[in-house]
C-alpha cells in the first residue's frame, strides 16, 4: 500500500561539502599555466577525478594523458592531485619536460612518511584501493617496504614477512570507519602494529563523512555529486547507506536523477565530493526544486578555512617567488 507522504518535502543539504583545499589549488594550477605558458598544457591523469572539471579544462586548452610518453619533449605537464612516484618524475626530467606538481600537500604529507618508514627498515601496510593513481604513487615511494591491504578482510589473510617493525598508513579519501575495522582486524595478528604520527584520512574526506552522517539518518534519499572514479564520492554513498539513508545514489550531472528515485520521498539529503564543483550542486537544487523540493536547509557539522599556496613551479614563474 502506499500511503501518502506526510509533511513538507525539503532538503538537507550537508556542508562541508565540494571542493577541498587540494583540488581548489589543483585546478587553479592548470587554469593559471594555460594562462601563463598558453594552450597546451599536459596534464598526466584527470587533474582531479570529476568528469565536469576535466570537461571544462579541455575546453580551455588541457590536454589529458595517462602517459609522461604521451607529452611531446620539452612541453609543460601538470601532475594531478592524487600525486607521482618519484618514478614519474624520473621520467619527466629524462623527457625535459616543464613539470608542475599538483600533488595535494597532505598526500605529499604521506609519502614522506613512506619514505622515512622505509628509512627505518619498517615494514609499511598501505590501507587503500588498488589501482586508485594516489595509491600507485604512494606505493611508488617506498615499493620494497609497502603492502598493500585493499579491505577489512584482507586485513584476514595478508602475509606479511616480518612483523617487528610494522606500520599502517593510508589513502587519504577512505571511509574513517572502514579504514578503523580494517586496522582493528590488522591489530588482531600484529598487536605491535604502529599508528603513522597523525591521520592520513585528511581533513576535507573526515568533514564530509560526518557531514553526510547526519544528514543521513533524517533522509529517506541521498543524492551525492560526483564521479564515478571520486573514491571520497564513493564513499559518501556508502556512509550515507550505513548512517540511515533509505537509499542513496551518485550522479555526475543533475540530469542523471531519475523520477523513480523520488517516489514517496519526503526529506532528500544532498552532498557532494571533495572534486565537485559548486555549480553542479546548485543546478541538481535547482532541478529539486521543480519537482517540489524547494525548501532547502543546510545541516552543517564543521567550518573549514584551509588554504594552499599554489605549486612551487607557478610561483615562480607566474608570481615571481621562489
Ligand atoms: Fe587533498 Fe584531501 Fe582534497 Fe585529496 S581530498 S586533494 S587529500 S584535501
Amino acid at each position: 500500500l502506499d500511503l501518502p507522504v506526510a509533511g513538507p518535502k525539503r532538503v538537507l543539504l550537508a556542508a562541508p561539502r565540494g571542493y577541498c583545499a587540494g583540488v581548489d589549488r589543483a585546478v587553479i594550477a592548470v587554469e593559471k599555466a594555460l594562462d601563463h605558458y598558453g594552450a597546451p598544457v599536459y596534464v598526466r591523469k584527470q587533474i582531479v577525478h570529476n568528469v565536469h572539471v576535466v570537461r571544462e579544462l579541455e575546453k580551455r586548452g588541457a590536454i589529458f594523458v595517462d602517459q609522461l610518453d604521451e607529452v611531446p619533449m620539452g612541453s609543460h605537464v601538470v601532475f594531478s592531485a592524487h600525486g607521482v612516484s618519484p618514478m614519474v618524475k624520473a621520467e619527466a626530467t629524462e623527457r625535459e619536460l616543464q613539470a608542475i606538481d599538483a600533488t595535494c600537500p597532505l598526500v605529499t604529507k604521506v609519502h614522506r612518511e613512506a619514505l622515512r618508514f622505509a628509512k627505518q627498515d619498517a615494514r609499511i601496510l598501505l590501507v587503500g584501493h588498488a589501482g586508485h593513481e594516489e595509491v600507485e604513487g604512494t606505493m611508488g615511494h617506498a615499493p620494497e617496504r609497502t603492502i598493500l591491504i585493499d579491505s577489512p578482510e584482507s586485513a584476514d589473510t595478508v602475509e606479511v614477512p616480518e612483523t617487528d617493525n610494522l606500520v599502517w598508513i593510508s589513502q587519504t579519501t577512505l571511509s574513517v570507519d572502514e579504514t578503523m575495522e580494517t586496522v582493528r582486524r590488522l591489530r588482531v595478528r600484529f598487536p605491535h602494529l604502529q599508528d603513522p604520527p597523525s591521520d592520513d584520512i585528511c581533513y576535507a574526506t573526515q568533514n564530509r563523512q560526518v557531514a553526510i552522517k547526519k544528514v543521513a539518518k533524517d533522509a529517506d534519499l541521498v543524492i551525492v555529486v560526483g564521479s564515478a572514479n571520486s573514491s571520497n564520492s564513493v564513499r559518501l554513498v556508502e556512509v550515507a547507506l550505513e548512517y540511515g539513508a533509505k537509499a542513496a545514489y551518485r550522479v555526475d550531472y543533475a540530469d542523471e536523477v531519475q523520477q523513480a528515485w523520488l517516489e514517496g520521498v519526503q526529506t532528500i539529503g544532498v552532498t557532494s565530493g571533495a572534486s565537485v564543483p559548486e555549480v553542479l550542486v546548485q543546478e541538481l537544487l535547482s532541478d529539486l526544486a521543480q519537482a517540489g523540493y524547494g525548501e532547502v536547509e543546510e545541516v552543517r557539522t564543521a567550518e573549514e578555512d584551509l588554504m594552499f599556496s599554489l605549486p612551487k613551479e607557478l610561483r615562480r614563474d607566474v608570481d615571481g617567488n621562489a
